[in-house]
C-alpha cells in the first residue's frame, strides 16, 4: 500500500489505506462534473456560508487536526495549531470577500455597446498537494474553488493520508455537498487520467519541480490550466546597517520552521562582511539552544524531518556540498535519537559551482555567503535557478523595499519574517513555478473571464 502514516518520532507505521480504485476516480470525476452543475445555477452567498461552517468546523476539531499532522509529519504542535488556525482564516476570508470580487464588471466600449465580464466557474479541479503544510495546501487551492463553484479531486502526499482524509472530512461535516472535496489515494496514472479526463478543467499542484513537471506535461497534453508552486531557495539578506537583533531573532526561525521543510524557509543567508562574523555566531547560538524531542511536547523546540528518506537525501547533499569544498561551521552531526532528526547546520564558502548553491536543502541547513556590497547581494540573490520568497534586512525599511525590487522572487519581506495571509498573493517565478494561490489571483485561478456585450 503506498499511502501510509508512519510516525517520524517513534517510526511506528500508525495506519495504511488502500489505494484507489479506477471505478472510485470515475464516480469522483461524475459526482464533481454533476455538481459543478448545481454550483452554476445556486446562489453563491449559500457557499459562502458553507466555507464560513468549514471555518467553524476546523476551529471545533482543531486539537484533533493539529495533533493528526504532528504525528503523521512530525511539526511540532503549535505549529500545527497555527496551520490549523490559517486554514479558518482563509476558510472566512474567501467567504466575506469572495463574492463581491466575483460580481460582473462593467467596462465602458463607447460606441461599442455597455460590455461586462462574468466571472464563472470551469468544472472539476485536480488537486494535488505535498505533506508539508497537509491542511493550509489543501485550503490555499479548496476555498477559492469552492466560493467559485468548481469542485476538486484531491491527491494528497503517500505519507500524509491521514491529515488528507481528515480536511475532507470536516469539510464535508461541515456540510457543503458530497463532491466539493473528494480525497482519494491516487496513483500518478491515475492523476493522469483525471487531468485527461474532459470533465477536469484544470490541475493545481505544489511540490516539486519534478511533480510540476509531470503535472503541466499531461495538462499540456490535453490544453488544461495550471498552477505550479515548487520549490524556493529563497534568499535572506542582511545589509550593514540592519538590526542585528532583529536578524538574529528571525534568521534561526526562518530556517527552523517546520524542521526546515517549507517553500519558503529562508535557504540561501546574504551577509554583509561588516556583520557577517556576527551573523554566523548569533546564528549558532541560537542553533544550539534547539531542543529536539518529541514534537508534541510543547517543550520541544526541533522538530523530526517528515521521513527517513528526507533526512537520508538531506544528508547526502550536505556530504556533496562539503565535498565540493563547503565548510561546516555548526552542525552535521548525528543525535543519539530514534526519530528523523537533522542537527542544524550551518555551511559557508560556498563556490558557485557547489550542488548546494542550486539545489534546494529542503530540511534545518543553512548556507551563509558573505559579500562585500549591496549589488553583490543583489547579484547573488538572484543568481538562483529558482524565484519564490526572500528576506532583506535593512536598516531603512524603503532602502529595504528598493533592494526588495531588484530581487527576482514572487514575494519579499522587509525587515520580518516571511507568513502567508488570504488576502495576499503567494507564488513565484522561475523554476519556482507560475500563477498565485490565495488573494483575488488564487481566485481567479480557474475562472472563466467571459465577455458579454450588448449593442
Ligand atoms: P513532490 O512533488 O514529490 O510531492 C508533492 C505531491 O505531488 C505529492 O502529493 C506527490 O505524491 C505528488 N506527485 C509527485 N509527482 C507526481 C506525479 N508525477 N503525478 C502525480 N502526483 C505526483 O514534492 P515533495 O514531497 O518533495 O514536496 C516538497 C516540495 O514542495 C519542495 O520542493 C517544496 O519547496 C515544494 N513546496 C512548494 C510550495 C509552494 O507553495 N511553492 C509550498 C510547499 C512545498 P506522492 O507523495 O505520492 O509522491
Amino acid at each position: 500500500m503506498a499511502y501510509q502514516t508512519v510516525n517520524p518520532y517513534t517510526n511506528e507505521v500508525v495506519k495504511e489505506y488502500s489505494d484507489a480504485t479506477n471505478q472510485q476516480l470515475e464516480d469522483a470525476l461524475q459526482k464533481g462534473h454533476e455538481l459543478y452543475q448545481k454550483f452554476k445555477v445556486q446562489d453563491i452567498k449559500e457557499r459562502a456560508e458553507l466555507l464560513h461552517q468549514v471555518a467553524a468546523k476546523i476551529r471545533e476539531r482543531s486539537d484533533e487536526l493539529a495533533r493528526t499532522a504532528t504525528i503523521e509529519m512530525g511539526k511540532l504542535l503549535a505549529e500545527a495549531e497555527g496551520e490549523v488556525e490559517l486554514c479558518a482564516i482563509i476558510a472566512e476570508w474567501y467567504a466575506d470577500n469572495g463574492a463581491e470580487m466575483l460580481m460582473p464588471e462593467k467596462i465602458e466600449t463607447g460606441a461599442n455597446g455597455i460590455a461586462e465580464v462574468h466571472y464563472q466557474s470551469t468544472g472539476v479541479i485536480m488537486m494535488v498537494e505535498p505533506w508539508n503544510f497537509p491542511y493550509y495546501q489543501i485550503m490555499r487551492v479548496f476555498a477559492p474553488n469552492f466560493l467559485v463553484g468548481n469542485p476538486m479531486i484531491l491527491k494528497h502526499a503517500s505519507n500524509t493520508p491521514s491529515s488528507a482524509q481528515l480536511m475532507a472530512d470536516v469539510i464535508l461535516e461541515a456540510g457543503t455537498p458530497e463532491g466539493s472535496l473528494k480525497n482519494l489515494f491516487l496513483n500518478y496514472d491515475q492523476v493522469a487520467d483525471a487531468i485527461a479526463d474532459p470533465r477536469v478543467q484544470g490541475a493545481a499542484l505544489t511540490g516539486s519541480e519534478r511533480g510540476g513537471k509531470s503535472i503541466a506535461t499531461t495538462a499540456g497534453e490535453h490544453l488544461k490550466q495550471t498552477t505550479l508552486e515548487l520549490g524556493g531557495m529563497d534568499p535572506f539578506i542582511v545589509l550593514s546597517d540592519a538590526n542585528m537583533d532583529h536578524v538574529a531573532d528571525i534568521a534561526w526561525r526562518s530556517r527552523i520552521y517546520n524542521a526546515g521543510q517549507e517553500c519558503t524557509s529562508s535557504k540561501r543567508f546574504i551577509v554583509m562582511e561588516d556583520v557577517y562574523d556576527e551573523f554566523i555566531q548569533r546564528l549558532k547560538d541560537n542553533f544550539n539552544k534547539l531542543k529536539p524531542g518529541d514534537p508534541l511536547d510543547p517543550e520541544t523546540t526541533l522538530a523530526p524531518m517528515n521521513t527517513k528518506e528526507a533526512k537520508e537525501e538531506l544528508q547526502e547533499q550536505v556530504d556533496e556540498a562539503v565535498a565540493a569544498g563547503a565548510q561546516v561551521a555548526y552542525g552535521n552531526e548525528s543525535y543519539d535519537l530514534e526519530g528523523q532528526f537533522f542537527m542544524p547546520t550551518i555551511l559557508t564558502d560556498i563556490n558557485r559551482d557547489n550542488p548546494a548553491h542550486t539545489t534546494e536543502l529542503f530540511g534545518p541547513v543553512a548556507v551563509v555567503y558573505k559579500v562585500t556590497s549591496e549589488e553583490e547581494a543583489i547579484e547573488l540573490a538572484n543568481d538562483s535557478p529558482y524565484g519564490l520568497g526572500g528576506i532583506v534586512f535593512a536598516g531603512d525599511a524603503d532602502h529595504g523595499a528598493e533592494v526588495a525590487a531588484k530581487i527576482e522572487t514572487g514575494m519579499v519581506f522587509v525587515n520580518n519574517i516571511r507568513y502567508s495571509l488570504p488576502e495576499l498573493p503567494f507564488g513565484g517565478v522561475k523554476r519556482s513555478g507560475y500563477g498565485r494561490e490565495m488573494s483575488r489571483t488564487g481566485l481567479m485561478a480557474f475562472v472563466n473571464e467571459k465577455l458579454i456585450i450588448k449593442a
